[in-house]
């Protein structure tokens, strides 16, 4: 956006010299669009993410404090013989459709019964599928595992595979690498990076994306992996872990911020958390809800924005 402004006025300097008076009023015109144009960036360049983050961290301490543990761990893990990056796909491949309690117990079915992955590579795929059914899938995700795990035998010529190579690699090689998987989409990917690897990524998964249009980060039309080159750009490499997992945690226990406003864990006192992400403006006496894009600067726009796009809802008193 800086640069498309500077652009602008470089060009309009031009017209100036070359016309005159006539030039005068193409360069007014031009600043005018100009001006609009840096008025209206794109929401996720100028959204204050440290605001958002430590609103959402005051809601939901646990889980940057389950952050601070997963930071800790990563760091004691990445010696000689781990099998994190490894654990990390095999349960991000787990948890894909299903809930968090069904993919853990999953997960802790195959380690409680294998003690490595070759153990598990040499066993039956009928014993992976029993100890996995509870997150469902289990016939397709065993033979992705044991595609994954043969796959990596084999290229390895050894019966520990491993995918702690992927530490010397670059994000775009990691990606590629990985993407060779059966079962191992973009938004999967993103993730072992972030969980298993420490690398600065903000996965986008279905609350992410539909709280990152409620807020307007991005635009209403804006697709998974749309949302995920836009805000890992945007979001600041220090915040990523935390607010992917607060707004993954948020989405599901949140009205205002739920798919269809029902949270799939609404409080147990049946009463609708104050949203850290909402920002209510009393109206000629109602109390009123405006979308709250949480921009660093130009308060006054934000307001006009919200209005112009009807995004005003009324809220009981
Ligand atoms: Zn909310």
């Amino acid at each position: 956006m800086k640069k498309e402004g500077g652009n602008t006025a470089g060009r309009g300097g031009a017209v100036k010299k070359e016309n005159g008076k006539a030039g005068d009023k193409a360069v007014k015109r031009k600043k005018k669009v100009a001006v609009k144009k840096e008025k209206r960036p794109a929401a996720a360049e100028s959204v204050d993410w440290e605001a958002v983050t430590s609103g959402l961290a005051n809601l939901h301490p646990e889980v940057t404090s389950r952050n601070v543990e997963r930071r800790d761990e990563l760091l004691k893990s990445c010696g000689a013989g781990s099998s994190v990056i490894l654990d990390a796909v095999i349960s991000t491949m787990l948890s894909q459709n299903t809930t968090d309690k069904n993919s853990r117990e999953a997960f802790g079915n195959l380690t409680e019964r294998f003690k490595s992955w070759s153990d598990c590579l040499k066993s039956s795929k009928e014993d992976v599928e029993g100890l996995i059914r509870v997150a469902g899938l289990a016939t397709t995700r065993t033979e992705r595992i044991f595609a994954l795990l043969e796959t990596l035998s084999a290229e390895q010529k050894s019966d520990a595979p491993s995918l702690e190579y992927l530490r010397d690699m670059s994000n775009d090689e990691v990606k590629k690498e990985l993407g060779r998987f059966k079962g191992l989409g973009p938004k999967t990917i993103s993730c072992v990076m972030l969980f298993g690897m420490a690398r600065d990524e903000f996965p986008v998964d279905t609350h992410v994306l539909r709280i990152a249009k409620l807020q307007r980060w991005v635009g209403s039309g804006a697709t998974r992996e749309s949302a995920y080159d836009a805000l890992n750009v945007a979001v600041p490499d220090a915040l990523k872990m935390d607010l992917h997992c607060l707004l993954v945690k948020h989405g599901k226990v949140c009205h205002r911020c739920a798919a269809n406003n029902k949270p799939q864990f609404p409080p147990a006192d049946g009463v609708p958390l104050v949203c850290p992400l909402a920002v209510n403006k009393v109206v000629g006496g109602v109390k009123k809800e405006v979308v709250s894009l949480m921009v660093k600067v130009e308060k006054e726009g934000d307001g006009k924005r919200a209005k112009a796009s009807g995004k005003v809802k009324k809220e009981e008193q």
